[in-house]
């Protein structure tokens, strides 16, 4: 983001003018400059009708419409906020860039004839939960519909307020452990149980937790079987805080196991969350590729995206795991190339620093953990 002259703002190739009491954040630039990449790779050339379900002065919907290679055709502004709908219109005229701005509450924008047909692409960017926004996206929603929506109540998915994540999410989440990769599962959780009374099914592009909050992008599949396919991923995990052993089972109904078959402890559990695939490893492949500016923290997330890809879900904390062990401090790349020689895969992930990802058990990260300590490696 540059400040050009008076309060103009420059990002990406817009340039838009955001008042006081109009919504801007500019520490979003780096999801919105992902977001303009994830929707060239998935929707360039294709014109799809796109709404901004919360326009504020309009950036993600001008960038869009700018950036995306003709993805955006007929676009829609939406905003309750007379100053930001105000705002959105002289910057849509700024930029060039054709919209209908429309001063409404989502709810009743979905149920106007403007959302008459559906729309391709569906952004949700609250301040906030975006909860009360996926009911009218799912009604505006067509097969193949693109649906990019952030979360910035990432405390109460993470489980610093558990009551909320249960009267917002209908599920527990876990805290402190592994708490990001849940609370991303967890709302796509929701956004699945959502979908499915829809006649959706989800197939997610990418999942990403970034500092204060998770931006998803899923493409909704319509039909009975593919909704039910959606709900048949979601399930608990099941998780003993005190030897880092944890168990998922898939099924709105399980048997979820109570105690820790490996030290007798009772399990935490959290849930129920989505545990089928995070991304789309060709997409993350084409983003790579379309990152044409080099933007070197997108090519990171992504390749960690990538590796993290074909893992199951889920990783191991190593600084938690040596502390218990009572020893040093280990490498990650050490412990992973611990676990590869003994033939399990393992990679790191975009989560959560110093922590990895394996088809091992906490026994065989232990081992290497142990394994790796002992070797200098060069
Ligand atoms: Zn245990």
């Amino acid at each position: 983001m540059e400040r050009g002259a008076g309060n103009l703002i420059a990002e990406g190739k817009a340039e838009i003018n955001a008042p006081k009491g109009v919504f801007f954040n500019p520490e979003m630039e780096f999801c919105r400059d992902l977001s303009v990449l994830v929707i060239r790779a998935a929707l360039a050339g294709k014109a799809i009708r796109a709404v901004d379900a919360t326009a504020g002065s309009g950036i993600r919907a001008i960038r869009y419409a700018k950036e995306c290679e003709g993805a955006v055709g007929e676009l829609f502004l939406v905003d309750l906020n007379p100053s930001a709908v105000k705002a959105a219109e002289s910057n849509l005229a700024r930029n060039n860039v054709k919209g209908n701005v429309v001063e409404s509450s989502f709810a009743r924008f979905a149920n106007s004839a403007y959302a008459k047909g559906g729309f391709g692409l569906i952004e949700i960017d609250p301040f906030g939960t975006p909860v009360p926004f996926l009911y009218d996206a799912c009604r505006i929603s067509r097969d193949g519909t693109l649906l990019s929506v952030t979360a910035t109540d990432t405390a109460v998915l993470c489980g610093a307020h558990p009551k909320a994540c249960l009267k917002n999410y209908q599920a527990k989440p876990l805290n402190p452990f592994m708490c990001h990769e849940v609370g991303a599962r967890i709302l796509l959780g929701k956004i699945a149980r959502t979908a499915s009374e829809f006649n959706y099914g989800l197939k997610p592009l990418l999942t990403l937790s970034h500092r204060h909050y998770f931006k998803i992008f899923v493409l909704f599949e319509e039909g009975a079987e593919k909704a039910v396919a959606s709900i048949k991923e979601l399930g608990y995990l099941a998780h003993c805080n005190k030897c880092f052993n944890s168990v998922s089972v898939k099924g709105v109904a399980n048997n979820l196991p109570t105690k820790c078959g490996r030290c007798g402890e009772q399990f935490e559990y959290a849930g129920p969350l989505w545990l089928g695939k995070l991304h789309d490893g060709e997409m993350l492949k084409k983003i790579i590729a379309l990152n044409e500016r080099r933007n070197a923290e997108i090519d990171k997330v992504v390749s960690l995206m990538l590796e993290e890809e074909r893992m199951p879900a889920f990783y191991f904390e190593l600084h938690r795991i040596t502390e218990r062990l009572k020893i040093n401090a280990v490498s990650p790349s050490a412990v992973m190339l611990e676990l590869k020689r003994n033939g399990f895969a393992a990679s790191p992930t975009h989560f959560q620093t110093n922590s990895i990802k394996t088809d091992g058990t906490i026994r065989d990260v232990e081992a290497a953990v142990r394994k790796a300590g002992k070797k200098t490696y060069k």
